[in-house]
């Protein structure tokens, strides 16, 4: 199978590939040179749409499905990771769980405000004691006046400190058994009193968009916050991470891409020995390993993405699409910094950020050992 742009979508990357250019990668320089993501640049994100891109029409999206929503993911991840970062949570992990499991109500008080940008969402799952094993959550949600009261807290939240509404995994019910069925969803806003955002935590990566914690002490939450059914909770964060993970997988396939042309521009550029290093069988190899690891990575993230937006059960799937794009993504990485020899090292090209920042994909959403873990689960109970 080749990993081609299936026709229909080729006018939205191809708008989306200018978009980059005209408009990014002016702005990605001051992002690398201030450390901080331009107002305008947010102010055009928020014009063109892109806050939106997977919310329905109805609410003022685009309603965009898996397959191009990858699509575009994959594209922006042609730039620097922050612009990707700040639209993903309206577009996925933020906004899953209302767009699927919520009630109209909360579809039609939330959703236009997101699809517009002017709300920032995120989703906070982990805990200091809870990361790959998510059942183990501590953070509790007792009934009280007809609503819940939340304490505990939340961990390397992205967008946390930028963000406005958070999807919250509690425990509503500790005696219960399997600890999953205890677990339920809640809308939390900014500004609820006993919900603090911060600090952001410091990180290898660029933190231009920074994760952060957030606390919660005797917050209190209406009712109709929750979203889905109480201890239903587990179940919507596993459906946000299942689509997540794909958009994970876009971001790596998108970042490799770049990577390799930039290594074969250098390579074809640099000269060592009276000639450019690309006549070395050596660097060949690298960029041809790089070439077809990508090009495995596309087809199978694309064949999952329609599978999904078909409607089919691709648990098994996602996983493994994240598991090989972000493993692939490090080698592409690393042969990218081999390539460039010490010019790799040096800040002044983006690879030196690049190779920094793809190590998160490995460990966020669900580390390489989980995705190993839930794939070879499936295998065996079949
Ligand atoms: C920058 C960043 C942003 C993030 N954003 C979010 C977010 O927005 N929302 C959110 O909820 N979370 C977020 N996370 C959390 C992320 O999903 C977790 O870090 C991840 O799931 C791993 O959990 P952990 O860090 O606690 O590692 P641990 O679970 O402590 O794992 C440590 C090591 O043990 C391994 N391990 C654990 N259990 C097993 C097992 N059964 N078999 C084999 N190996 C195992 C892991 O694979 C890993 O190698 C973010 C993390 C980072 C770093």
């Amino acid at each position: 199978m080749k990993a081609e742009v299936p026709e229909e979508f080729e006018l939205l990357v191809k708008s989306v590939r200018q978009f980059v250019q005209r408009e990014l990668e002016p702005a990605a320089e001051v992002v690398e040179r201030e450390g901080r993501v331009p107002e305008e640049a947010v102010a055009k994100l928020r014009g063109a749409g892109y806050f939106g891109l997977t919310i329905p029409a109805r609410y003022g999206g685009t309603g965009l499905g898996v397959l191009p929503y990858c699509l575009v993911q994959e594209e922006l991840a042609q730039t620097h990771s922050c612009f990707g970062t700040l639209i993903a949570g309206n577009n996925g992990i933020g906004s899953h769980a209302l767009v699927h499991f919520g009630t109209e109500e909360q579809k039609a008080k939330y959703l236009p405000a997101l699809a517009r940008g002017e709300v920032i969402s995120a989703f906070a799952l982990s805990e200091p004691n809870a990361g790959s094993d998510a059942e183990g959550i501590e953070t509790t949600a007792h009934p009280l006046d007809g609503g819940f009261m939340l304490n505990g807290r939340k961990h390397f939240i992205s967008r946390a400190t930028v963000a406005d509404l958070f999807t919250v995994m509690a425990v509503t019910d500790r005696a219960a058994r399997p600890k999953r069925k205890g677990i339920t969803a809640f809308l939390v806003e900014r500004g609820t009193p006993g919900f603090t955002i911060g600090p952001a935590h410091r990180t290898m990566g660029s933190d231009v968009v920074p994760a952060g914690e957030v606390t919660f002490d005797e917050c209190r939450i209406p009712a109709s916050n929750v979203i889905g059914e109480v201890g239903g909770g587990f179940a919507v964060a596993m459906s946000t991470l299942a689509e997540g993970r794909l958009n994970v997988a876009a971001k790596c396939v998108g970042t490799a891409r770049r990577l390799l042309d930039l290594s074969v521009r250098y390579s074809k550029e640099r000269v060592q020995f009276g000639r450019p290093i690309c006549q070395n069988q050596a660097i060949q190899w690298m960029l041809a390993d790089s070439a077809t690891e990508i090009a495995a990575g596309r087809a199978l993230l694309y064949s999952v993405a329609s599978c999904l937006e078909r409607g089919e059960d691709v648990r098994r799937e996602s996983s493994m699409v994240k598991l090989f794009c972000s493993e692939m993504v490090g080698r592409v990485a690393d042969r990218a910094v081999q390539i460039h020899g010490g010019m790799g090292y040096m800040s002044e090209l983006p690879v030196e950020r690049m190779y920094r920042e793809v190590r998160l994909w490995r460990i966020v959403e669900g580390t390489s050992e989980i995705q190993r873990l839930i794939v070879a689960r499936s295998l065996l109970e079949e």
